[in-house]
């Protein structure tokens, strides 16, 4: 069976449109019958491709934890941001780390959606991305846009929010690269090398 890859809905096996929702279906462009989680579980290279993604991400994410903690030291704003170094009295209380821990993870997050935005907007990728080989492009084969960046970065600014993106991207029928918010605004991640993480 085929599906849509942005709506998820049964398509016919030769079908250049959705009926649904109007989606061009060339190719074979995200028409495949299991949902990303079968895929996930029986295919080594969607696991590949997963993995992939999440080594970006991470490196991504250390890149802006790093240049936030230069930051914060080199411009001895540290109070500022959340990132100061308690006084012996406030430390001693769980939910003052509890708030520290929190901000410092608000600030990560927003610094790292803003960066993803810009650079998937404007370049296609990020570093992440550039190390680890992947590339976003748009479904239509238009040049990555900021307005199609933003949409599929916005879940970046609550780590809960991102999880779920990805979750209902790979438990609907399409094209298993693509989070919801891919879906939603017609982009997906590429792979541009070959890259063996799981054997
Ligand atoms: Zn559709």
């Amino acid at each position: 069976m085929v599906y849509c890859w942005k709506c998820g809905s049964q398509v016919g096996e030769q079908a250049a449109l959705c009926p649904k929702c109007g989606a061009t279906l060339r190719g074979t462009m995200g028409v495949q019958s299991p949902t990303g989680f079968e895929l996930l579980r029986d295919d080594r290279s969607v696991q590949n491709h997963w993995a992939r993604r999440v080594l970006a991400i991470l490196i991504d994410a250390a890149i802006v934890v790093i240049v936030l903690a230069v930051i914060a030291t080199v411009f001895a704003i540290p109070f500022f941001i959340g990132l100061g170094f308690p006084s012996t009295a406030v430390s001693a209380f769980p939910a003052w780390w509890a708030g520290w821990w929190a901000a410092w993870l608000a600030w990560a997050s927003l610094v790292l959606f803003l960066y993803s935005f810009l650079a998937e907007g404007l370049y296609g990728r990020t570093l992440g991305k550039e190390i680890i080989g992947l590339r976003v492009e748009r479904i239509d084969g238009k040049s990555m846009d900021l307005r199609s960046s933003f949409i599929r970065n916005i879940s970046k600014i609550y780590w809960l929010l991102l999880v779920l993106d990805v979750a209902v991207g790979l438990g609907t029928h399409g094209e298993m690269s693509q989070k919801w918010s891919d879906r939603f605004i017609g982009t997906k991640v590429e792979a541009k090398t070959h890259m063996t993480i799981i054997p």
